[in-house]
């Protein structure tokens, strides 16, 4: 007998989440030089992390032998000025990665199933399949969320939705109105998680309406993220957003202390760190417009995105992948979400750009 058949078969059934590869193992496989690499595989902010962020992480460092403050209270209180939510309302998490774990282990067991759309976040499977739970795929349009599609894929023994708003890795966006006509259509017993992970990337037109939504719709939950825009994602720092059952229930499966104290002074910082969100936004906004006229130059299409990263028709990807890595560039194959033919590239400095457009251009070449 293998000890691997002490696990529950709903265990041995997931397929481990593949991150993006990390500059120094690249560097140790193949011999580089760490320096003339470029990661972008993560969708990480390029920028760094917010200044305000920095200063309150060394303002902390002599507290470290301490547990940190396992009721977030200070960026719970942070959070509730800026979003107009009370602190009962909202679940930190260690990353929202975290908080999405939660809601499925708070809410989801053998017997019951999660809908989520093809194309989707790879994280939302592993957290369905870990509790036991049945995964329900939608079929995607376009590559993006079909959201009648996924109200159909509802049955009886459905408890949760989950959403990607943008989605990662197509980049695509559900406009607040249909997200919101979903909202009032799915059974007021099936929880909603709506992803928004990349919202900070979004212009002002189209930036989400859900927080005013938690008080209509007490089964939604909202999620989001300081790895992103905000530069943490080496902290693990993220939050939900419910109503305050919801929460409860959330904070009940919760490790005491999910969150680190670093994380917890960081995040509370960079909230307000405006003029640092509104550099990312339009650097992220420039290196779009850079990458996306690269590649209609390389005559290669790409799915028209609304985060900090675009997926790349480029055939066969894996083949691809492992060509740019020898030519120094990171970026990530996305066989695994159903898209054998897309890399998805995160959208780096305009330096990092180049260098993926560069190195894009001769392996495009060689090929033929
Ligand atoms: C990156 C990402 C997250 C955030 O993960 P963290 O655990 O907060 O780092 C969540 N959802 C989606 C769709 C993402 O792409």
């Amino acid at each position: 007998m293998s000890l691997c058949d002490l696990a529950p078969t709903y265990i041995r059934a997931i397929a481990p989440y593949q991150p993006g590869k990390p500059i120094a193992e690249l560097a140790r496989e193949l011999g580089l030089d760490e320096h003339r690499i470029v990661k972008l595989a993560s969708n990480e902010n390029p920028l760094g992390a917010s200044p305000k962020a920095l200063v309150a992480i060394e303002a902390e460092l002599d507290q470290l032998a301490r547990y940190p403050d396992g009721s977030g209270f200070e960026l719970k209180a942070a959070l509730s000025a800026k979003l107009g939510v009370g602190t009962e309302q909202i679940v930190l998490g260690n990353g929202s990665n975290d908080v999405l774990e939660m809601a499925a282990r708070a809410f989801l067991a053998a017997g019951v199933s999660a809908v989520y759309s093809e194309h989707a976040f790879a994280v939302y499977p592993l957290a369905i399949l870990a509790v036991g739970a049945e995964g329900i795929t939608a079929p995607a349009r376009d590559f993006g969320h079909d959201l009648d599609a996924m109200l159909a894929a509802v049955r009886a023994d459905t408890r949760m939705v989950f959403i990607a708003n943008p989605n990662n890795p197509t980049g695509t966006l559900l406009a607040n109105a249909d997200v919101l006509a979903f909202l009032e259509k799915v059974p007021a017993n099936v929880l909603v998680v709506l992803d928004e992970a990349y919202g900070e990337y979004l212009p002002a037109e189209l930036q989400s309406d859900a927080v005013d939504w938690l008080a209509r719709f007490p089964n939604l939950i909202v999620t989001r993220t300081f790895s992103k825009a905000y530069g943490l994602a080496g902290l693990r720092v993220g939050y939900a957003l419910a109503s305050p059952a919801i929460a409860d229930m959330m904070n009940r499966v919760r490790q005491p202390f999910n969150v680190n104290s670093l994380a917890l002074v960081a995040a509370t910082a960079a909230l307000n760190d405006d003029e640092f969100i509104a550099r990312s936004y339009a650097l992220n906004q420039l290196g779009m417009r850079q990458l996306t006229q690269g590649l209609r130059l390389l005559g290669l299409d790409y799915i028209p995105s609304y985060a900090n990263f675009l997926a790349i028709r480029i055939g066969n990807a894996t083949a691809m992948y492992r060509r740019l890595l020898e030519h120094g560039v990171i970026v990530r194959p996305i066989g695994n979400y159903g898209m054998p033919e897309y890399l998805r590239v995160s959208i780096g400095l305009a330096s990092e750009n180049n260098q993926f457009l560069q190195a894009l251009e001769d392996v495009v070449k060689e090929q033929v």
